[in-house]
């Protein structure tokens, strides 16, 4: 018999996009829905499959507490969603919305939550057609749930932009921008600074008692994306969200096949969340954005990549942070001092439903 202890049982962390819920996917998830023909299939754990030319997502969010410094769950929930349509070179074009609500929820938040969306899809170009509303008893959920599922189709640069990778890699054919892309020298662009996000939730937290001057970065993508695909040369994007840098920098290698450095000094950080985090006790490179995107870029292009992205809302502060190699199969970081250290996937994000 099987005592109540060797149950295995879902932890936090398992949610909480890092190695462990890396190992939940692939022993459990994969493990029964695997196998599709889809073009893009739910196993290459991108950020959004493609079906039969449709590029399709879904995403939930129980961030806490739903209002935060720069922005409220429905400006998470468009905007998470919006962002992993793009970063496989799609376009969005229409979300789905399921709202799950506890009992005693007030209306007027709800309002206020039901507007932030309307306003943050009119700034993505993409309506929401069609949703679902649950109410259930109280003390069942924290306040409210979202789901936010959407579609989207082929960007209109996209063949543009791998014409381009195609003059510098030429046979090798992306039909899309995957993670497995990568290739050795493409350089790495971020376009701004990391960690606001996880931090801005972390100062309205309860008990924490610490005050700080941050927002979140919450904000749907689609003209940096523009800009980047219109001058060409992307071959993989990737909102660095739960688990932060360290954790898509480290699904690159592994997906890729390929090491990547990255240079300390050029991570843009602001000294507010870079103290905050001393504080606290976290690692930058591992708190989750959602308003960033990771490039990787042939590196003859990268120059007028960043240029592009610089002239667009969210990518003013954008910069390249490292490269591509193949002398190793690591993220490897060059530290300010000059010495290497290997930076590795975190377990979890270490700041529990931030989106
Ligand atoms: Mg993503």
């Amino acid at each position: 018999m099987v005592g109540k202890s060797d149950v295995e049982r879902i932890k936090v962390m398992h949610g909480a996009g890092g190695t462990m819920m890396q190992k939940l996917i692939k022993e459990h998830i994969l493990k029964y829905l695997s196998g599709s023909n889809a073009e893009v299939p739910l196993e290459y754990l991108d950020d959004s499959s493609v079906f039969n030319g449709i590029i399709l997502k879904s995403d939930s969010y129980t961030v806490k507490p739903l209002f935060f410094p720069g922005g409220d769950i429905g400006r998470l929930a468009v905007a998470g969603s919006v962002n992993d349509i793009l970063m496989v070179g799609g376009e969005p074009k229409a979300l789905a919305l399921g709202l799950i609500i506890e009992e005693g929820f007030r209306i007027d938040m709800l309002d206020r939550i039901l507007r932030s969306i309307s306003e943050t899809s009119k700034e993505a170009n993409v309506n929401v057609i069609t949703g679902d509303t649950k109410v259930v008893e109280k003390g069942s959920i924290d306040q409210l749930m979202l789901n936010m599922s959407g579609i989207g189709l082929r960007h209109k640069f996209l063949d543009r932009n791998l014409d381009v990778v195609k003059q510098y890699y030429g046979d090798r054919v992306y039909r899309w921008i995957l993670d497995r892309n990568i290739m050795p020298g493409d350089k790495i662009i971020i376009n701004g600074y990391i960690g606001d996000h996880a931090i801005a939730l972390l100062s309205v937290r309860e008990g924490l008692g610490f005050q700080i001057d941050v927002v979140s970065d919450a904000m749907p993508l689609n003209r940096v994306v523009n800009e980047a695909l219109r001058v060409g040369g992307v071959v993989a994007m990737k909102d660095p969200t739960r688990g932060g840098l360290s954790n898509l920098l480290n699904e690159w290698v592994d997906k890729g096949g390929y090491g990547i450095e990255i240079y300390e000094e050029s991570i843009p950080i602001r000294d507010t969340v870079k103290n905050a985090c001393e504080y606290l006790g976290l690692d930058p490179l591992m708190l989750g954005n959602e308003g960033k995107v990771v490039m990787a870029v042939v590196d003859e292009m990268a120059e007028d990549v960043l240029k592009a992205i610089r002239s667009q809302p969210g990518g003013e502060n954008a910069t390249i942070i490292g490269e591509v190699t193949d002398k190793h199969k690591y993220v490897v970081m060059r530290t300010v001092i000059g010495g290497y250290r290997v930076v590795p996937p975190p377990i979890g994000d270490p700041v529990p439903r931030i989106c």
